[in-house]
């Protein structure tokens, strides 16, 4: 088991998670969740 930093928001998130549960995205590509105070770079 593991911790990593969810792509979308930073949260320290178990690796094992499918999904950030602090934004719901998905924790290894940041994409799926709500972008919620993540600096939007794209577009
Ligand atoms: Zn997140």
């Amino acid at each position: 088991m593991a911790v990593i930093a969810c792509k979308n928001c930073g949260a320290k998130v178990n690796s094992e998670a499918v999904a950030c549960p602090a934004c719901g995205a998905d924790p290894r590509t940041g994409e799926g969740g709500s972008p919620a105070d993540a600096p939007s770079s794209n577009t």
